[in-house]
């Protein structure tokens, strides 16, 4: 996160609290769920309704964006470091390909 949005985020922890912030971290995740689970439903029966699927899709970005916002923010709450979840991310990202099929030559 850059300087601005973290003083932003701090601001915004320091009005509303972490319990709060915390809640509404809980909120947007709700609402992406929903967002992705709506998108199976339209491609699954209403693929033919191009201007849903696109709504669908404008929802995902949208809701993908708050729940960005609320991890960055998270970051604050719980005093994580960039270092501290880069690695662990690290660590995820090499546990997912080790468990992909070997590339072929
Ligand atoms: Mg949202």
């Amino acid at each position: 996160m850059n300087k601005r949005d973290r003083k932003i985020f701090a601001s915004a922890i320091g009005v509303f609290g972490s319990d709060e912030q915390t809640r509404v971290a809980q909120e947007e995740c709700a609402e992406l769920i929903k967002a992705l689970s709506k998108y199976h439903r339209v491609i699954t029966y209403q693929s033919n309704d191009k201007r849903k699927v696109q709504r669908c899709l404008n929802n995902i970005r949208e809701e993908m964006v708050d729940v960005s916002i609320m991890l960055d923010q998270l970051q604050l709450i719980f005093d994580f470091t960039k270092a501290e979840l880069d690695e662990a991310r690290e660590m995820k990202v090499r546990r997912l390909e080790e468990r992909l099929p070997l590339e072929e030559e």
